[in-house]
């Protein structure tokens, strides 16, 4: 079965070959007979009165490229009317009052929302196993073991390489639109910090939170950011920079391109035989003409322990608005108010956030503030300064995505350590707020996915895009879809 991408969805709208409400519908029943537990809810009418709406303006001459073209949102997007979980039981009776300025741009563009795609909760994982709603299988899992789709964006990725839709939106704020990419043989793109309005994107930390696309190609990758950004004055840390068209470089040449490697990403922890693919993909860099070059992130090793101070810290302060009081879910039996806020913060939320708020509260408490959340803050520019000093001789810098690839669910559960590393090599990008990508770049032996990770300087999506495009004209690993796919062709009655 074929790979469908919204490039080849947008021409067959424009050649009438299909309409909007046609491909809606074949999506909806994929999603209804899928078992991979990808979606929390789906809208069916909405999404048919979205695509009949497209159809009429096709009709009536209007044309964009994504006019009509269904896509999946993950649960972390407020969508007017619309269940609103972010993978947690404390919203699971959450209807959103307005919709994410991400989502109203991808809609003034007419992209149909299929539905809400399931996740770890608040974001706080690498596995969608902290989900409310139930672990994703990932379409790759071979019989007998069920793989995790990676997270948080679990679903998304689930649900665009299952092709229960021909591409998702992600959110990453440690790793979590390119880590399941990478598990989920899938193109990510995490925009640099300012790109996408956050406005309506239930926040984790607000310095890091960055949302992006999740699809089969970076040509496709390029048209959904497209229409996802933009300047908002509801999110005070958007940026005002003017409008791009991400397409328009993607078939410039790379020759003499200058590729740099940080050492530290090739370091202990590494699968050997990940290592070995990451340097096929760059000879393939090298045979384009790209330069390469060894080069060092000293501080890289401190990335990890840094997030994990920064981003529970801002949780810890973010999550505080779930009290039971305003919206979401409230504890049936309380004494008094201090009684409810306790019972509902212990009933709403799973361990792994419950964690997240305790560490963060610890590292923000007065005696503690200055060793920990200071010092973190203080290491994130260090890292950003190398980062600064290698793009001084580097247009772009490449490794592996993630040390490992996607692994059996329950296998991490226990050790939060162990699940933390899987955004090891993400991390740093999102601590400089630089735009990154994790790119399909072959199997392993056991016939599982890797991603090739591939970070470019502040703003530069469009170098980051071409990059990753350049590549996938001489390669096919992005083409070939999982076992687990809908079986299915587009147009054929189910
Ligand atoms: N896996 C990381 C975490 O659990 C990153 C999550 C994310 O990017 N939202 O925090």
């Amino acid at each position: 079965m074929t790979i469908i991408t919204l490039a080849q969805l947008s021409a067959d709208l424009d050649a009438g070959k299909v309409s909007s409400t046609e491909l809606t519908q074949e999506y909806l029943q994929r999603i209804d007979a899928s078992e991979h537990n990808a979606f929390i809810s789906v809208d069916q009418e909405l999404a048919l009165t979205r695509a009949k709406d497209a159809d009429a303006k096709r009709a009536n001459g209007e044309s964009s490229p994504l006019l009509g073209v269904p896509i999946a949102q993950k649960d972390i997007f407020c969508i007017d009317g619309t269940q609103t979980t972010c993978g947690s039981k404390i919203l699971e009776n959450f209807i959103a009052p307005y919709t994410a300025t991400v989502v109203s741009n991808m809609h003034d563009h007419g992209v149909v929302s299929l539905g809400k795609t399931n996740m770890d909760e608040f974001a706080m994982g690498s596995s969608n196993e902290t989900s409310h709603y139930g672990n994703v299988v990932n379409p790759w899992s071979s019989k007998g073991a069920t793989l995790v789709p990676g997270g948080s964006s679990g679903g998304s990725a689930a649900a665009v390489s299952a092709q229960l839709a021909p591409a998702a939106t992600g959110t990453d704020t440690g790793g979590s639109i390119r880590q399941p990419a990478a598990f989920c043989n899938l193109t990510g793109i995490k925009p640099s910090y300012g790109r996408c309005s956050r406005y309506g994107m239930i926040a984790f930390a607000s310095s890091l939170d960055q949302a992006g696309p999740m699809t089969h190609t970076a040509e496709d990758a390029a048209m959904l950011l497209n229409t996802m950004v933009g300047f908002d004055s509801k999110d005070s840390t958007s940026l005002d920079v003017p409008a791009e068209d991400y397409t328009t470089q993607l078939n410039d040449s790379i020759e003499g391109l200058n590729i740099g490697l940080p050492k530290e990403f090739f370091g202990e922890g590494l699968k050997p035989e990940i290592a070995t693919l990451i340097e096929r993909a760059v000879k393939e860099y090298e045979s384009l003409g790209a330069n390469i070059k060894e080069v060092s992130l000293p501080n890289s090793h401190l990335a990890l322990p840094s997030y994990y101070v920064i981003a529970p810290a801002e949780a810890s302060s973010n999550l505080s608005r779930f009290d039971g009081v305003r919206y979401g879910y409230r504890t049936e039996e309380y004494t008094d108010l201090v009684d409810m806020y306790t019972k509902t913060r212990s009933e709403g939320f799973g361990d792994e956030v419950k964690r997240r708020i305790m560490i963060g509260a610890y590292a923000l408490s007065s005696g503690y503030y200055d060793a920990y959340y200071s010092k973190a803050q203080k290491l994130r520019r260090l890292i950003a300064n190398d980062f600064n000093d290698v793009f001084k001789e580097c247009d772009v810098l490449m490794g592996p995505t993630t040390p490992s690839t996607a692994f059996s669910a329950g296998s991490n559960s226990d050790d939060p350590v162990a699940m933390y590393l899987n955004d090891i090599y993400t991390i740093p990008a999102n601590l400089a707020g630089l735009p990154a990508a994790s790119i399909q770049a072959g199997f392993t032996s056991a016939g599982l996915p890797i991603g090739l990770h591939i970070i470019a300087p502040y703003l530069q999506e469009s170098k980051l895009l071409n990059v990753a495009h350049q590549y996938q004209k001489v390669t096919d690993w992005h083409t070939l879809s999982a076992p687990g796919a809908s079986a299915h062709n587009v147009g054929e009655k189910a």
